[in-house]
């Protein structure tokens, strides 16, 4: 065969390689994308928890015109509403000029996050120091949340109903709380086990006081802490039964990396995907599909409760919203698309062994899609059609949209889900799209401006395709 095509025009023509973002956006986009960081920072600090993520989501929304959602309601094209689930759960629709029966486009997020829960009977003292008794939520590492600044953070509901919001240690004049560790020097034991065990889960009790109440026999620190806890929040030991009081991080979103190309922050993971798919919805307003924004939760503990991704409230969304504007129910989810936008691993060259390079997400390369997720032999996964992942690309192409396809590691390493197939299940093409992030799941996790950018880039390029 005659070889006509130089090599390197060639490759050009038939491969395929990553893009980094730093490599083909301009200088305009960069100063962009780290402007957009600014506002996902402010978003983290003020949102730790689901219910403060849905709260400060709500504040977003009103700001651009979206108004709360009864069933029932009458809706109109171009009209913008919220559907507030218990405060821990938000829908956010816009009703788009073509007929419903095109399907809805969906972007869903969750907005839990890993953290340290107080057990219902949390407070006990013993060896002259009072402590919260916890039991761990989502997929912790538990080595990593002793010996860190932490705040408490929830709410308290006391048998009348009197919803009581509590937050420790997120002002710089609060104080926070801890767990211990052992120092080195008498760690020779513990520091033989394997990392899973070297922190037993009974062991991460939060330290929160040492000083006694006067006069008092017994449990006088146990009893101090209770005054203190009266005294600001007007609550009893009692009311620790009805309570979701968590343990998060107290550190505050931060640049990382000289050039700040990163930021370092509690709870990325998911908050990374939520708040671009916010940023996306609001910036499409005029859009001719309908479109919606899930923030959900218990996404870390499998999407169950009313208030995870598996609950029905998402088809009684939408057969409401069909009801209204006259279209059919079944048709509107055929139709419907949805990404599942949730965090990936990104490829960390200091544990390159459990990443499977040619297929994982990199560092800067752009949103990642996962057309499959799950464990094993694709176990537990939507496994996203050809058909959908070709849109994706035609759309993000069209939209000039830096973007990259990576698993999560190295086949049978380990595994995750996401809250696509809750969704798929209804009869709606659906997508895992997310940010990459480097040590997922840890108390501080680190993510690329220039991901970040990307992910809304990508959502509003879906809203509006
Ligand atoms: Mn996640
Ligand atoms: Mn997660």
């Amino acid at each position: 065969m005659e070889n006509k095509i130089p090599a390197a025009e060639l490759e050009a023509k038939l491969g395929y390689k990553k893009t980094n973002f730093y490599e083909k956006a301009d200088e305009a986009t960069i100063a962009a994308a780290y402007d957009y960081a600014k506002g996902y920072m402010a978003y983290l600090d003020a949102a730790k928890t689901e219910r403060e993520a849905v709260t400060v989501s709500i504040e977003m929304a009103e700001k651009e015109d979206y108004v709360p959602y009864t069933f029932g309601m009458k809706l109109t094209a171009g009209g913008k509403y919220y559907y507030n689930n218990r405060g821990r759960n938000l829908y956010l629709f816009r009703i788009g000029s073509e007929s419903i029966n095109n399907g809805i486009r969906i972007v869903a997020s969750h907005v839990d996050v890993p953290r340290i829960d107080l057990k219902q009977s949390p407070l006990y003292e013993e060896g002259g120091m009072a402590f919260f008794k916890t039991h761990y939520y989502g997929g912790i590492r538990k080595y990593q949340w002793v010996t860190i600044p932490l705040a408490l953070h929830g709410v308290v509901v006391k048998q009348d109903g009197e919803v009581v919001n509590v937050c420790i240690g997120e002002d710089p004049t609060d104080p926070v709380i801890y767990i211990n560790d052992l120092l080195p020097h008498l760690a020779q034991d513990q520091s033989q086990k394997p990392l899973g065990k070297a922190i037993p889960a009974e062991s991460l009790n939060l330290l929160v006081g040492t000083r006694p109440y006067p006069g008092a026999e017994s449990n006088a620190i146990r009893l101090n802490v209770l005054a203190l806890l009266n005294e600001k929040y007007g609550i009893t030991e009692e009311d620790f039964l009805s309570a979701d009081l968590s343990a998060v991080p107290a550190a505050k979103a931060r640049d990382v990396g000289l050039d700040r190309s990163l930021i370092g922050a509690y709870g990325h993971d998911d908050r990374v995907c939520a708040y671009p798919s916010l940023t996306a919805l609001f910036g499409t307003d005029d859009g001719v599909h309908t479109a919606m924004a899930i923030l959900a939760d218990k996404e870390e503990i499998g999407s169950e409760g009313n208030t995870g991704m598996q609950t029905e409230l998402l088809t009684d969304l939408i057969s409401e919203i069909t009801t209204a504007l006259g279209g059919n129910f079944a048709t509107v989810k055929a139709n419907s698309k949805c990404l599942s936008s949730d965090v990936t691993a990104c490829f960390d060259p200091n544990f390159a062994e459990v990443y499977e390079r040619r297929n994982s997400s990199l560092i800067n390369c752009g949103v990642a899609m996962s057309k499959y997720t799950g464990h094993g032999g694709k176990s537990g996964t939507n496994d996203a059609p050809a058909e959908f992942v070709a849109w994706i690309r035609k759309i993000m192409a069209e939209y000039g949209v830096i973007w990259q396809a990576g698993e999560l590691g190295k086949t049978d390493q380990g595994g995750g889900g996401t809250v696509a197939k809750f969704i798929a299940k209804h009869n709606i093409e659906t997508v895992d799209l997310g940010v990459p992030v480097i040590a997922m799941h840890a108390p501080y996790e680190i993510i690329s401006k220039a991901d970040l950018y990307t992910a809304h880039q990508a959502f509003e390029a879906f809203f509006k395709a």
